[in-house]
């Protein structure tokens, strides 16, 4: 396997392998270990540019670090990405290959299962290196994080709905539900049961026609669920979807969903605001998913019960980040990444190390 290192200001450690035999080409980036080993997903994507490939697995590894400062789970923020088509290109060699390159890294970043990969692909990568967690719980893992995911997403949005609409409950509201995999299904679902009425879309035909007939949603193309007429718009699906060609489009009160890095760039933060529509911070509201996953490392072992209440606390963690978005008049999403630099911050001066320059923080590079 040919692993190559690539200098890129303000993260730790960024490396490139290709590796011929099992055809696997992937990116690991360790953006910050102040708080702990870099803890973040295993993404398979077919980019079409590698550039793309690095772009994404920066954002996402940047991401990582403000998420588990803000969710206070003792780890760093780390991120990898398999170029390839999840659903074509899948082999136990690849994954086994996988492994290996995180093997190099000797614990500083340690994987776990993301959008394109699955548990199973997570045991292939423990077959070459230890560094892997959200493994299944009959194997010591803490299981398939997805429902911790959902389950904040669900707590978040409450607080997001008392906040803008002034109501404690969600019977009735509408909530548009962007991408139905394992994150999104599993909040509509929650949604459904609380009374919601859901529209929908996804790029995969099977599960949109499974969300009409089980969860009684209503069905729009992927293009056309940004404008949709609701109070909440659930982005669940990839990153990016908060641009300047969507932002004017969204009839909704309030953006909460799963997918990391929603916004495209910062200054989209700021025009949520502008239009009046509440963002809740994704790496904040999202965070359930690595607050499970790190319950693996805790002292005495995973603790579902402990977890599910930490989980639940997202609702408090959101209710925190708007009244701080309200007093210093800043976006939400500002708001939360003022609160994990200064989590990092003050790691940092307890280990004596230097602060961070401040012109790289921020969730743009
Ligand atoms: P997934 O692969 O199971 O689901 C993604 C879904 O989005 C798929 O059904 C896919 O067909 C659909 N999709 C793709 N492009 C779309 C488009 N243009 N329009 C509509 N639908 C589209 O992934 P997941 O695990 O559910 O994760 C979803 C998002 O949540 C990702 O951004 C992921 O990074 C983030 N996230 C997931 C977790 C977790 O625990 N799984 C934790 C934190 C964040």
């Amino acid at each position: 396997m040919e692993i190559r290192q690539l200098e890129v200001r303000g993260y730790e450690e960024v490396y490139r392998a290709h590796d011929r035999r099992s055809g696997l080409l992937a990116f690991v980036a360790v953006h910050d270990t102040t708080l702990g080993p870099a803890l973040g997903g295993c993404r398979m994507w077919h980019f079409s540019l590698e550039d793309d490939a690095v772009e994404d697995v920066l954002r996402l590894a940047k991401g990582m670090t403000y998420k588990s400062a803000v969710a206070r789970t003792g780890l760093g923020g780390g991120k990898s990405v398999i170029v390839g088509d999840p659903r074509t290109q899948k082999t136990p060699d690849l994954f086994r290959a996988m492994g290996r390159f995180v093997h190099t890294l000797g614990g500083r970043y340690v994987a776990a299962e993301d959008v394109g990969t699955s548990v199973a692909d997570m045991h292939n990568l423990r077959a070459e290196t230890p560094h892997v967690s959200g493994l299944a719980r009959d194997k010591g893992g803490s299981g398939d994080p997805s429902p911790f995911t959902a389950m904040g997403v669900f707590h978040g949005l409450r607080a997001c709905v008392e906040e803008a609409l002034g109501r404690t409950d969600l019977k009735g509201l509408t909530v548009a539900v962007q991408g139905l995999g394992n994150v999104g299904w599993d909040l509509a679902r929650q949604l459904r049961d609380a009374g919601v009425k859901l529209i929908v879309s996804d790029v995969n035909e099977t599960r949109v026609r499974q969300a009409e007939k089980e969860l009684g949603a209503k069905v729009v193309s992927p293009a056309d669920i940004y404008g949709v007429t609701c109070d909440v718009f659930s982005p669940c699906a990839l990153g990016a979807v908060l641009n300047d060609r969507t932002i004017p489009q969204l009839q909704c009160k309030v953006v909460a969903g799963g997918a990391n890095n929603q916004l495209a760039e910062d200054r989209h933060g700021e025009a949520l605001l502008d239009r009046g529509i509440l963002y809740a911070p994704d790496f904040v509201i999202n965070a359930g998913g690595i607050i499970n996953v790190a319950a693996e490392f805790a002292q005495g072992g995973y603790d579902e019960a402990a977890t599910t209440q930490r989980v639940r606390n997202i609702y408090n963690a959101i209710k925190d980040i708007l009244a701080t978005s309200r007093k210093e008049s800043i976006p939400t999403s500002e708001a939360a990444v003022v609160l994990a630099e200064r989590i990092l911050a003050d790691a940092r001066a307890k280990k004596g190390l230097p602060a961070r320059d401040r012109a790289l923080t921020g969730l743009e590079r």
